[in-house]
């Protein structure tokens, strides 16, 4: 964002008394402001990063209904995912694809063939499709033809869905932006107060600038995700977030190819980890364990979890012989899991010295989301990518007491409005880099094309982002680091060689036209980039 538009948006987040300020700008805060701004209410987003810096660009990006949960019994939170997921498939075609899934059935499971094929009948009849089967091992041969099937008798297959999380962020941003919301990233809540019975003020911190200043609304938004705790502090004294983390491994363009998701089982503890085609690389995750690490900073990929993820390549897929080598980039996230009341004492408890045996394992942390009011401060944590929308009208109808003379209604509109870009389709770009424009910008996809170059439209290298998208990125989408750009507006900072560095020239060039950084500004910009990609996002040493 210009110096100038950055101001004047200061400017005016100060002088205005806001409906509703929201705090944190992951899925769960861009889905609060979307559906308060569509609804008419005057809505300021603060972010302490970058928008989507949190969890919500470091998800293992499926939008799913969670066979899990439905295989525990969370028949709800099964229900309410699927139905989202097929809503988002509906709306937001391109940036929500629907993906195979294979999860495979290990021999000692044939009793539970049936359990299986029900399970699966009851998945897809809860969504509304029918595309689901239990294949046998020639079947699963021809969706891996280098699967190791040694142990295995054949597999489940049932579809969900994937994206690419911060698109699907921006893309709910650029709706609320669109009805009068208004962004600022960079810019920390340091404290809320209860200013008198209609007016809530937050004390932000801009972290480009320095500068201290206040703002003020009639409802205070907590969207931290696992920072929710920290804001909520102030008003009540309880913790009730568990941090835990989730490590991925992206393989180099050509490793291990495959155009589905498998789901195998770990050869040591027997958890589930997926294989599945993202951004046309494949990528292997998730571990699942209580985060310490700071949160103020990255998360990062260990040694043990980088050696956990590759036994499970190594052991389905001996042929291929995946090392190190083979890896391309990693990504971390942490993510924001509510512990029961009853936990949350045994928590306590154990932080005060006593171990916490009865402490439930990671993985069978229930993953809903929960809603709290403290006065005028609404937290929601938890949760999932795949239901925003449902967390943000849960928000709202929490939030309606505190809007004098405004009425919630839950109601079922669409998140994001048309597209219809192809109307004006470009004679040399072809159907696929159309759809993928459109992924990305929905209905301001005609906009990006009217201004896009057309020498700049071209794909770079093996990928599907052109220059034209790094250059909007830095016009519209309030860039401010060259990590937003690379890590999150595009994700070629994941997906080329040593954090994209082949690109970096044509990086300095766009940034310096639109962004007017001079040498130094690049300099120190290049050193911040390079810190945060081989802190966080390449291998541990
Ligand atoms: C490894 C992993 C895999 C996952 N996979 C999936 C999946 O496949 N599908 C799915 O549906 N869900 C998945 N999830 C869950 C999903 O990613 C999260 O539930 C979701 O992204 C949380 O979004 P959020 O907006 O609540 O939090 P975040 O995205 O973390 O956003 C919170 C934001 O608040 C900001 N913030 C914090 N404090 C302040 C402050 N004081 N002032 C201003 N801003 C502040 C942070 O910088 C952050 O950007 C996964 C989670 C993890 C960790």
């Amino acid at each position: 964002m210009s110096k100038a538009k950055r101001r004047t948006r200061i400017e005016s987040a100060r002088r205005k008394h806001w409906d509703m300020i929201v705090v944190g700008g992951g899925i769960t805060g861009a889905g609060v402001a979307r559906e308060a701004a569509r609804r008419g209410l005057s809505v300021l987003v603060l972010e302490q990063k970058d928008f989507a810096w949190g969890t919500s660009s470091r998800s293992s990006k499926m939008v799913h209904g969670g066979l899990r949960y439905l295989a525990m019994g969370d028949r709800k939170l099964t229900r309410e995912s699927l139905l989202e997921r097929e809503r988002l498939l509906k709306e937001a075609p391109g940036l929500v694809e629907r993906m195979g899934y294979y999860f495979l059935l290990p021999k000692s499971w044939k009793p539970w063939r049936l359990v299986m094929k029900l399970l699966l009948a009851s998945y897809d009849r809860i969504a509304g499709i029918k595309n689901h089967k239990i294949c046998n091992n020639s079947e699963l041969g021809e969706a891996f033809s280098k699967l190791d099937q040694n142990g295995i008798t054949g597999a489940a297959f049932y579809t969900d869905a994937v994206t690419d999380d911060s698109r699907l962020v921006y893309r709910v941003l650029q709706e609320a932006e669109a009805d009068g919301a208004s962004l600022l990233n960079y810019c920390a809540v340091k404290s809320s107060q209860k200013a008198d019975t209609e007016h809530q003020s937050v004390e932000i911190q801009d972290a480009i600038s320095g500068e201290v200043f206040q703002c003020k609304a009639s409802v205070i938004v907590n969207s931290t995700g696992a920072w929710a705790d920290r804001l909520r502090q102030a008003r009540i004294d309880e913790q009730r977030v568990r941090p835990l983390k989730g490590s991925h491994i992206v393989l180099r363009k050509g490793v291990l190819p495959i155009e589905h998701a498998i789901s195998c089982q770990h050869p040591d503890d027997k958890r589930s980890v997926f294989v599945f085609p993202w951004e046309g690389h494949s990528v292997i995750g998730t571990t699942d364990l209580d985060y310490e690490g700071s949160l103020d900073q990255e998360a990062n990929i260990s040694k043990e979890e980088l050696e956990y993820l590759l036994a499970i390549v190594r052991h389905h897929f001996p042929s291929e012989s995946i090392d190190r080598k083979d890896i391309v980039s990693t990504w971390s996230g942490v993510r924001p899991v509510i512990a029961g009341d009853k936990q949350f004492a045994r928590a306590q408890k154990a932080e005060q010295g006593s171990a916490d045996k009865t402490r439930k394992k990671p993985s069978k942390e229930r993953r809903d989301h929960a809603v709290w009011d403290d006065d005028g401060l609404i937290s929601a944590a938890g949760g999932k990518l795949t239901t925003f929308r449902v967390m943000a009208l849960d928000v709202l109808e929490k939030a309606a007491p505190y809007l004098k003379g405004w009425q919630f209604e839950r109601d079922e509109a669409a998140v994001f409005r048309p597209g219809g870009a192809k109307k004006n389709a470009q004679a040399n770009l072809n159907e696929d880099q159309l759809d993928r424009l459109e992924a990305c910008y929905g209905f301001r996809t005609s906009d990006f094309l009217a201004t896009a170059k057309n020498e700049e439209l071209k794909p770079l290298f093996d990928q599907k982002t052109c220059a034209a998208q790094l250059r909007w990125a830095l016009r519209e989408e309030w860039v401010e680091h060259l990590d937003d750009l690379l890590l999150r507006r595009t994700r070629l900072g994941l997906l080329l060689p040593n954090g994209a560095s082949q690109l970096f020239e044509l990086c300095k060039t766009l940034c310096q036209e639109e962004l007017e950084w001079s040498e130094q500004r690049w300099a120190e910009e290049l050193e911040r980039y390079q810190d945060i990609w081989h802190r966080a996002y390449s291998l541990p040493a």
